[in-house]
């Protein structure tokens, strides 16, 4: 796995720190105003330099499962889920069936063997089938681009309701999943005790150019820099910017 923030900075000619440090050191007291476009240009050029993986659902798309219904069914999929592992059910899932046609003739038992590994699976399974059961009977098979339909469905919350709709649809919309909300948090750029908090303070203060692309960006960024335990502050790119907010010990 790569270490994108040691790599940046042996590419800037900085210094690492092996081991733990304690947060308040001199790098906390050298503090710079913090600045979004800076912090996320930085972010983006590391992820883009180090090659690491595409957050789940935006690598998804790539690989053409781009519909509203599929984006939805993998953000439910993904809930307690590691990327991997919902990737891999996805994927087995989509190969045997991808239409809300092809999953609503599926048995609930079918669709649960197909995506045993993610967490939940057999409510997951369950959830799936009806909105795919919906969508053909209520919708003509086409799902609608609109929030209040996505989370009228069991099991879809505002998370994958803005997730889906802002990659499938195009929309403007903030997906705040745990890394979102841990690392804005962390910068200091929002306080908000919940995700759901979160998501509106972003929506209040986030350039809105940035809401899709804040998911793609600190979903890795939040697994392998800005991770929940132990932060590679030390060779993190957007250390002199971050107020390091809570964290008490970090690489
Ligand atoms: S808490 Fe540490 S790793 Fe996370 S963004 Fe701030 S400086 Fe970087």
């Amino acid at each position: 796995m790569h270490d994108i923030g040691a790599e940046l900075a042996r590419a800037a000619g900085m210094t690492t720190t092996s081991g733990r440090a304690r947060a308040g050191s001199a790098a906390r007291t050298r503090k710079q105003p913090f600045d979004i476009d800076a912090v996320l240009g930085r972010i983006r050029h590391t992820i883009a330099e180090t090659g690491v993986a595409d957050a789940a659902m935006f690598a998804l798309a790539a690989e053409g499962y781009t519909s509203l219904f599929e984006q939805l069914v993998a953000c439910i999929i993904s809930i307690r889920t590691y990327d991997e592992t919902m990737l891999i059910c996805a994927r087995k899932l989509f190969a045997r069936a991808r239409t809300p046609e092809a999953i609503a003739a599926l048995p609930v038992r079918s669709i649960d063997a197909l995506i045993r590994q993610s967490a939940f699976h057999e409510a997951k399974a369950a959830q799936i089938r009806e909105i795919a059961r919906r969508t053909v009977s209520d919708f003509g098979g086409q799902l609608p681009c609109s929030f209040e339909v996505l989370t009228s469905f069991k099991g879809v919350g505002p998370k994958c309701a803005n997730l889906a709709l802002g990659i499938a649809c195009g929309e403007t919309r903030i997906g705040v999943d745990v890394h979102v909300w841990r690392v804005t948090n962390r910068w200091g750029y929002i306080a908000a005790p919940t995700p759901e908090q979160a998501m509106r303070a972003l929506e209040r203060k986030l350039p809105k150019q940035y809401w899709v692309e804040i998911n793609r960006l600190l979903v890795p960024f939040g697994k392998h820099v800005c991770t929940g335990r132990l932060p590679k502050c030390s060779t993190c790119p957007v250390l002199e910017m971050c107020r390091q907010i809570g964290v008490t010990e970090h690489r």
